[in-house]
Order: structure tokens, then C-alpha cells, then sequence
């Protein structure tokens, strides 16, 4: 049985990215996916993704966005396409009571923290002075907003096709549309079993996103909740608002609104007045990625608009696209990179819950130094401490 020495299971934000960084460092690569990526079944699709070096979630994020510029920016020069745009990040948060935004009751003071310990540049803008600044944005009196200028949005369906590109090229072998059905770690090696056959390495790494899980005993399987997403692109009043959502006028954004059920977030125009602006919030229903219902309903689209739109006035209510996506899910808004427990050659790599793309750069590099038997993960000018990404096996299961 030819062996090689990774296997990539799945190949979508953090796989493709792993294959692209092992296939550079000279390993030999083998990845696979059931589907064929970029592709709209997982966690990364829907055009843009929001990035922020200053990251609410925590300050040991940091490290892995602010290589994952560096690497979005290396893989624009080798391969001509745009991918990451700087075009800044509004962290705004109403006046009274506010939903928390990725577990984090105050994300805006989350932010600015984070900010000040990694000496990011950045302002705090009251009500009138972002009214002022950002005049697409219906804020009121009460509301303050964080923003910086490294912020902006990157790319997803493309940065994940031209790191498969890129990894290809230098010789990783990619399965596509062949789905893993189970692994077992043998002495010396790692034996994967797919619908087409069996095949060896002496390491293997699982970016399965939404479908981990499943491959997880089910105590672990526990801490992780799938859930379901909706991305609303909806239509600017006129041509001459479509134009204020340009992305050198308006930058992506979180809000924290007083007085409304959850957080919402957007992105500016990316395309066309009749491709619309992307905007939406954050589900809780808990689903089966192979089962979970894609369509999304008029009552959704409705309720959407009726909640949030009001607060980008230039927006209509005409819903020109809809897309169902999904989060996986760990207490706390967690990332889990580590060996799964007791196996030394299995690498579990889940940084999701809903903050995951911008780090994906980042995170394929780690996971390559991992798989490589690295034991000092260095991404750029930093040590990263992986203690926080680790299994807590004792820990109580996922709740939404
Ligand atoms: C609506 C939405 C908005 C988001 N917004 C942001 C944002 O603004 N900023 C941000 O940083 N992050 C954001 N995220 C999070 C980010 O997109 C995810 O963290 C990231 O895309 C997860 O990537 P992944 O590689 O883990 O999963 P995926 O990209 O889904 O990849 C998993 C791959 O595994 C494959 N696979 C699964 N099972 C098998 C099997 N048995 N055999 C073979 N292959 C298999 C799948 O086909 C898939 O290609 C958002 C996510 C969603 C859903």
C-alpha cells in the first residue's frame, strides 16, 4: 500500500490551506473531500469573510490572523488574484442592553483590549463622529463603535482554490468528490478507508468541518454543535445608495444593537446593484449537515430585514440571494487544534465557531509544523502557545 506522509481529510478552509503549507515544506500529500472545493455544503462559502487582528474572542487569536494576512498577501503575488481587502472594521455597540457576540457580553471593550495588547492602531468614534465617518450606518446617540484600518474582508471559495492550486503544483496529490468512511492508527502509520479504497500515511489530519464530529467517540463528539446559518444579500434602495456601501466608504462590520434579540454583521458591496449587500446574524438551530434544510423562507428573509435592516437605511427589503451555511460549534467560541486523545498521529483540526476564516492562513501552517513533529509553532514573528486550542476531554458538552 502506497503510504505518504499526511493524509488531509477534508479539504475546505483549513484543509486546503494544510495541504498548500505541508506541499511547501517538501512532505508528501495526499487530500481528500467527499465534494469538490471550494463547494457549498460546508462552512466557506458565500463570498467574503470577515478579518480583524484585534479579535474579541481573545488575544491569542492574533498571531494566527496576522499571519494569515501575510499569507493571503504572498498568495495574491504568486497567483494574480485578490483574495484579502483592507479596507477597515467597525465593531459598533449600542447604548442599554446588548446581545453577547461570540459568547463575549461586551465585544466592542473585548476588542479594544485585544487591540491595546497587540498595539493595534485604532479609534473609539461616539454616535455622531461614526454617523460623520460612515453616513451608511443608521446609528443613534447612544451607540460607539471600535474601528481600525487593518480590518477589512478576505475571500473564501477563492483563497481555498488557489491554495489547492498552489499545492497541486507542487506535487500534493487531491481526491475530490471521495468521501473518508473511517481511520484507524496502526503501529507506525495511519490507515484511512474511503469509498475507494484504503490509504496510508504517517500522519493524517482531520478538517472535516460540520461532519468532525461524526468522527469523534461520541464524549468528544459532545463538545461540538452544528448549527445553521443564513447569509442575506439584499438589494440598496437606489444605485446612488448602492454606492455608499462601496468598500472604500463602508467597511465590515459587527453590531451590537440595544434592545434586539442577537448581533449582526456585514460586509460592503462586493458586486453589482443588483447583487445586493451581504448581511446576517447568527442562528442557533442545531442540524445534520447531510440533512439540515437549504432553503431559506420568506419569513426568515422578512424577519431579517424587519430586525436588522432598519439599521442600514440605504438597504431595501428585496432579497436578491440567500444562503444556508454552518458553524461548528465549541463552548466558549473555541478552536480545537490538537492530537485527538490517546493518538499521536491524528490531528484534529476544528477552529470554527464562527470566527474561523480569517485565521485559516494561519492555521494550515500550524497544523502543517504539527504534522511535521514541530513542537515550537511559529507563524511569522510569533511563538504561539497552542495550550488554549487544545481537548479539555473533562469539559461539560456544547450549549448553544
Ligand atoms: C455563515 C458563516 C459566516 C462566517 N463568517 C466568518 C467571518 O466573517 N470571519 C471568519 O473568520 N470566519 C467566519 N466563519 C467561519 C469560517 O467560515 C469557518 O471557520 C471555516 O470556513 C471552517 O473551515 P473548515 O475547513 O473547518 O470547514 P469546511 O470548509 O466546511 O471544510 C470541511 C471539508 O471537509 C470535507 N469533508 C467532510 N467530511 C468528509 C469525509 N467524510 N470525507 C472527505 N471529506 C469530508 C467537506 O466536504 C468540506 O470540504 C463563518 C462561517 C459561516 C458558516
Amino acid at each position: 500500500m502506497a503510504g505518504h506522509d499526511v493524509i488531509v481529510v477534508g479539504l475546505g478552509a483549513m484543509g486546503a490551506s494544510a495541504c498548500w503549507q505541508l506541499a511547501q515544506r517538501g512532505a508528501s500529500v495526499l487530500g481528500i473531500d467527499r465534494f469538490h472545493p471550494p463547494h457549498a455544503h460546508g462552512s466557506t462559502h458565500g463570498d467574503t469573510r470577515i478579518t480583524r487582528l484585534a479579535c474579541g474572542e481573545g488575544p491569542h487569536y492574533t498571531p494566527f490572523a496576522e499571519r494569515s494576512h501575510e499569507i493571503w498577501r504572498s498568495l495574491e503575488e504568486r497567483t494574480g488574484r485578490s483574495l484579502l481587502r483592507q479596507n477597515g472594521i467597525l465593531i459598533v455597540a449600542g447604548a442599554g442592553k446588548i446581545a453577547p457576540s461570540h459568547g463575549v457580553p461586551q465585544f466592542l471593550e473585548a476588542t479594544v483590549e485585544a487591540a491595546r495588547a497587540w498595539r493595534i492602531d485604532h479609534e473609539i468614534l461616539a454616535g455622531g463622529e461614526i454617523a460623520r465617518r460612515f453616513p451608511a450606518f443608521g446609528v443613534t446617540d447612544g451607540d460607539r463603535a471600535y474601528h481600525d484600518r487593518l480590518g477589512g474582508y478576505v475571500r473564501p471559495e477563492a483563497c481555498i482554490d488557489a491554495q489547492l492550486g498552489e499545492a497541486r503544483a507542487l506535487g500534493a496529490e487531491l481526491r475530490m468528490n471521495e468521501t473518508v468512511l473511517s481511520f484507524r492508527q496502526v503501529p507506525g502509520a495511519v490507515e484511512v478507508t474511503t469509498t475507494a479504497g484504503t490509504w496510508r500515511a504517517a500522519q493524517l489530519i482531520l478538517a472535516a468541518g460540520p461532519w468532525l464530529p461524526r468522527f469523534l467517540e461520541p464524549a468528544l463528539a459532545r463538545q461540538f454543535g452544528v448549527t445553521r446559518q443564513v447569509l442575506y444579500w439584499f438589494r440598496a434602495r437606489s444605485p446612488a445608495d448602492h454606492a455608499a456601501f462601496a468598500p472604500e466608504r463602508f467597511p465590515v462590520f459587527i453590531w451590537q444593537p440595544s434592545g434586539v434579540e442577537g448581533v449582526f454583521y456585514g460586509f460592503p458591496a462586493v458586486g453589482s446593484f443588483e447583487e445586493g449587500v451581504k448581511i446576517a446574524t447568527e442562528g442557533h438551530d442545531v442540524v445534520d449537515p447531510d440533512t439540515v434544510d437549504r432553503t431559506v423562507s420568506p419569513h426568515e428573509i422578512e424577519a431579517m430585514s424587519g430586525t436588522f435592516g432598519r439599521f442600514l437605511p440605504g438597504l431595501s427589503a428585496d432579497c436578491v440571494k440567500a444562503r444556508v451555511c454552518l458553524y461548528t460549534e465549541v463552548n466558549a467560541a473555541r478552536f480545537i487544534l490538537d492530537r485527538l486523545p490517546g493518538h499521536d498521529r491524528i490531528i484534529v483540526a476544528s477552529p470554527c465557531s464562527g470566527h474561523g476564516f480569517k485565521h485559516s492562513g494561519g492555521v494550515g501552517e500550524a497544523l502543517a509544523q504539527m504534522a511535521m513533529g514541530e513542537t515550537r509553532i511559529v507563524l511569522g514573528r510569533h511563538v504561539v502557545d497552542m495550550a488554549p486550542f487544545a481537548f479539555r476531554p473533562g469539559d461539560p458538552p456544547w450549549q448553544a
